[in-house]
């Protein structure tokens, strides 16, 4: 392809919205526009990945040398901007969407169950004030949730442990869609808003987390303004339709596989049950492979093998033999971006390595008078000289790139 038909606007300086180097760059090399729109090189970038990953298959994020995070499912790619949290175990590879992750749970030291008593727990309306109130950690008490649950209209009791968050997400798996319970819902099934108590409800669906069986003497609501239960068991005091996993995993939470610290981290998602996300992979190709003056991209993942442009020359037309090279290069299967601006040589060298593909090719007037061409590694600091003529005879790419491996360069 050359320059001037894609209409590449390569730009001086990062766009001002730019938080990460790859989107800097992805920006500046003119293959999307700063709101993240694709231009017509961004087009291609894309429809080439795409084939790529039709080509190959379990191997193609590994091709690609981008540093992914997967489970069976889903693919993700750690990036501060990223769209989504993900709870990951460094030390196994374990890794989750934040909402759906599992921890292991640590059971609380066994007890014997005690007789409930109701106590006075004035303006104690959360599980902070409570546990302050009484002088107990939030591990010793209950948090009840109430939702209405949309199918039916049913009151969906939900119970974990006060020390842990409910992942909605979690819940909704199990009881469908629901929406937080209005005043009068939590009335008529016999609870009492702020101090509700699963015990003697009416009609209500109860749902636990699976941690409240193993959590001994707790305090709960009692049902009544200004009043809590303590030691409230479950089995003895009451009992649920559900017992499940229901809470969020966090930040430190034991791994559910090896028992190691699991972090939480911001990532985007490049692939979920085999449906690619092409403008984020891309992304993260750019996140993954750059310098400080563009680009890096490996050979296996460049949309261009070549980088081709010519210096314009005094006495030799370079235009004209750097257009017979690209025909020739294009025969042999070589994927050329040719910059065919009569551009000076150091703007054309600063697109290409913005732009990055792994190799540049080079028509200047000096060489040719020798019937050179310059090569250059995008990953080299040092250029060499090849003859023309062991170009232009190319008869494939594998012939080009065992070509470029055995130069010094
Ligand atoms: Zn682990």
């Amino acid at each position: 392809m050359k320059y001037t038909d894609l209409s590449i606007q390569t730009q001086r300086e990062a766009p001002n919205n730019a938080r990460t180097q790859g989107f800097a760059f992805l920006v500046r090399a003119g293959y999307v526009m700063r709101e993240n729109q694709p231009t017509t090189l961004g087009e291609y970038a894309l429809k080439h990945l795409e084939k790529l990953s039709a080509a190959l298959g379990d191997s193609f994020f590994s091709t690609l040398a981008i540093p992914v995070i997967s489970n069976e499912e889903e693919t993700y790619f750690p990036l501060k901007t990223g769209a989504l949290e993900v709870i990951h175990c460094p030390a196994c590879g374990y890794v989750a969407r934040g909402e759906f992750a599992l921890f292991a749970k640590s059971a609380s030291p066994v007890e014997e169950a005690l007789p409930a008593e109701k106590v006075a727990t004035p303006e104690c309306n959360t599980i902070e004030d409570l546990a302050n109130f009484l002088g107990i950690p939030k591990e010793k008490t209950a948090k009840a949730l109430l939702f209405t649950r949309q199918s039916d209209g049913k009151l969906v009791f939900v119970v974990v442990r006060g020390d842990m968050q409910l992942s909605e997400a979690k819940l909704k798996k199990q009881v469908g869609t629901v929406k937080l319970a209005y005043f009068d819902e939590i009335e008529a099934a016999g609870a009492v808003p702020g101090y509700a108590s699963p015990i003697g409800l009416k009609d209500a669906l109860i749902i636990v987390d699976d941690l409240i069986p193993n959590s001994p003497n707790l305090v709960a609501g009692a049902n009544e303004i200004g009043y809590h239960l303590k030691n409230v068991n479950y089995g003895r005091d009451y009992s649920a339709e559900i017992v499940t996993d229901l809470v969020q995993a966090e930040e430190g939470n034991a791994c559910v596989n090896c028992e190691q610290p699991l972090s939480a981290v911001s990532a985007d998602l490049l692939d979920s049950k085999g449906v690619y996300h092409f403008d984020k992979i891309l992304h993260a190709l750019a996140e993954s492979h750059y310098d400080d003056k563009g680009l890096t991209l490996p050979h296996s993942a460049a949309l261009f093998d070549v980088y081709l442009m010519h210096v314009p020359g005094k006495t030799l037309d370079t235009k004209s033999v750097a257009a017979k090279l690209y025909e020739s290069l294009q025969k042999a299967g070589i994927a050329v971006l040719f910059d065919d601006r009569d551009e000076r040589a150091g703007v054309k060298f600063n697109d290409a390595d913005l732009i990055g593909p792994p190799v540049r090719v080079t028509v200047g007037e000096r060489g040719l008078q020798n019937g050179m061409v310059e090569l250059k590694l995008r990953s080299a600091s040092q250029n060499s000289l090849i003859s023309l003529t062991s170009l232009t005879g190319l008869t494939g790419q594998a012939e080009f790139w065992s070509l470029v491996d055995n130069l010094d360069l």
